[in-house]
């Protein structure tokens, strides 16, 4: 069984390595950002409530996410394992995963934090901006992203510190190398 939790700032490649990773060790990759975006596509409720949000760079409001993820860690392919990405981005997501994990017997193994420094992350969301067109890919909420990263989400990090689960790795190069890494501190 494999449980992982994928945390780092916006552009640190999270994504791209969440798919590896999860193919790798055949578990659910399971981003509540591509969620989201899914649902505003399709224009759900819950996909207007969370556009509100994101087209701002805000966190959309704990009680939604939370609720989401509950429901999705409660499906069967998640029994082997999966791999969270974007989840949980605050503390009481924290608390709240602890609760369903709990509630459902399920626990963590690892928590990868990819490291980049915000000049280089800025500068591949903008890329990336050019390129995809994602609608939270401007300056001005890329930069509002990563202030609500360093203020809500970095302080996640000493939480599983404490509990040793932090696998650290750096996300600068080549997307296979920070691959190789990621597999290297999961011990693959
Ligand atoms: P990135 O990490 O590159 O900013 P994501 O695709 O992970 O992109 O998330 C995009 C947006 O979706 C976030 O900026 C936020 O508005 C919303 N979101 C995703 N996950 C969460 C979460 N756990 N809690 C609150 N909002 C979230």
């Amino acid at each position: 069984m494999t449980s992982l939790i994928l945390i780092g700032p916006p552009g640190a490649g999270k994504g791209t390595q969440a798919k590896l990773i999860a193919a790798k060790f055949g578990i659910p990759h399971i981003s509540t950002g591509e969620i989201f975006r899914a649902n505003v596509k399709q224009g759900t409720e819950l996909g207007q409530e969370a556009q509100r949000y994101m087209s701002r760079g805000e966190y959309v409001p704990d009680s939604v996410t939370n609720a989401m993820v509950r429901d999705r860690l409660a499906q069967p392919d998640t029994d082997p394992g999966f791999l969270l990405d974007g989840y949980p981005r605050t503390l009481p997501q924290v608390d709240e995963l602890d609760a369903i994990l709990a509630d459902q017997g399920k626990r963590l193994d690892a928590v990868v934090e990819i490291t980049a420094d915000a000049a280089e992350v800025t500068a591949r969301l903008l890329d990336r901006a050019a390129k995809e067109g994602r609608a939270d890919d401007t300056e001005e909420v890329i930069t509002r992203r990563l202030q609500v990263y360093a203020a809500e989400t970095e302080p996640i990090v000493a939480v599983y510190s404490a509990r040793g689960l932090v696998r650290k790795v750096d996300g600068l190069g080549s997307i296979e190398d920070v691959n190789a890494r990621i597999v290297a501190v999961l011990g693959g």
